[in-house]
């Protein structure tokens, strides 16, 4: 089979997602499944809707407009705020975007009505991570707006922290949420739909609140796809950590010096590698060192997880070097890795690193 492959299992996706979902609808939370970790995959979006998502959503235009090619039921959302110069596109593969601009939100009005539809938008709000979102004083005003616009409907508010600044999703901040939603609809006169309450960050709040106040949706993606949350990467309790694995094959293997020879400069990326590779016979000894056929360009060396008793000693663009030890490893054998959020991404990103689906049926 091709390698390096991303091996995506879809009952785990399901079974995490459902677990997920189970675990929430208790509180009144629902679940919109964020598929951007698996590149818009239209097998992943459906297990995730199996599994008890709402819908789904994306932060690219095209990983969208893959999951409305491939008829995905369900709403879809985009959950970056949509370009000026991609309106037209926004609307016609999206059915609620995140906003947070008050010239995105005229553009996307005028699109929507040229492509005769009506256009969901959800009004993200800065809690203080420092990423996207409206002041609080403003959100209102801004509310007011989109009712104001007939291409638009107003469904409801969202938040996102810990991304960019780590700031921790907590119950003050829920509460300040929830306190926002209030006000926008004392000045808006109608409910809204959907309080977004924020990402996989937010699970150890929600599933340990006993007052969730207006907080009736997250959008998960990491916890789903990994099985871990995003604040300190544990993992959580009864969901697969394997869904995703990534696949190389071995294309040397030798019994080689622990320490490099010669005089020593920058390496490949311009980094002055420390002298690590000791080998499990410790400096002046040996390791023996397996060389797979997978590098930067296919996944990132971050949160690339080996087997047990099998250590990574480097990696450069197109070759990875683990220390296999005794393990009964040749030349033409796969090892598999477990991998973290950025290593997921750089895989299911890449054109060299081929994807595949079990059940082969999805
Ligand atoms: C990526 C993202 C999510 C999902 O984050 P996870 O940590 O993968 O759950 C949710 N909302 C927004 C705005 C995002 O950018």
């Amino acid at each position: 089979m091709a390698a390096p492959r991303l091996e995506v299992d879809l009952d785990k996706v399901e079974h995490n997602a459902r677990t997920l979902v189970d675990r929430l609808t208790p509180k009144g939370i629902r679940v919109t499944g964020i598929t951007k970790a698996a590149l818009g995959s239209p097998q992943v979006a459906q297990a995730l809707l199996r599994g008890g998502a709402v819908g789904v959503g994306d932060s690219r235009v095209a990983n969208l407009a893959r999951l409305r090619s491939a008829s995905i039921r369900g709403p879809t959302t985009l959950i970056r705020s949509p370009m000026r110069s991609d309106v037209g596109a926004v609307v016609a593969v999206a059915d609620v975007s995140l906003n947070t601009e008050r010239v995105v939100l005229e553009d996307l009005d005028a699109a929507a009505r040229r492509a005769g539809a009506v256009h969901g938008v959800v009004l993200m709000v800065e809690l203080g991570d420092l990423r996207e979102g409206i002041v609080v004083a403003d959100v209102a005003d801004a509310a007011v707006l989109v009712g104001a616009l007939p291409g638009l409907r107003l469904v409801g508010i969202g938040t996102n922290l810990a991304c960019r600044s780590g700031v921790v999703p907590d119950q003050a901040k829920m509460d300040e949420l929830s306190a926002v939603a209030g006000r926008v609809e004392a000045r808006c006169g109608h409910r809204l739909d959907v309080v977004s309450g924020g990402n996989s960050a937010n699970l150890d709040w929600a599933l340990g609140a006993t007052d969730v106040g207006r907080i009736d949706d997250l959008r998960l993606g990491e916890a789903i796809v990994l099985g871990t949350e995003p604040l300190h990467r544990h993992p959580i309790e009864g969901l697969h950590l394997d869904a995703f694995v990534l696949v190389a094959e071995v294309i040397e293997l030798a019994t080689k010096p622990s320490q490099p020879w010669g005089d020593r400069a920058q390496d490949a990326f311009g980094m002055m590698p420390a002298l690590v590779g000791q080998g499990r016979t410790g400096a002046g000894g040996t390791t023996r060192q397996a060389i797979l056929a997978v590098g930067r360009q296919d996944v990132d060396l971050d949160g690339l997880e080996p087997p047990p008793g099998i250590d990574v000693l480097g990696m450069s663009s197109d070759h990875l070097v683990v220390d296999v030890g005794d393990h009964d490893v040749s030349v033409g054998h796969e090892l598999r890795f477990g991998l973290g959020y950025g290593a997921l991404v750089r895989a299911a990103t890449s054109p060299f690193v081929a994807t595949v689906f079990t059940p082969a049926a999805g």
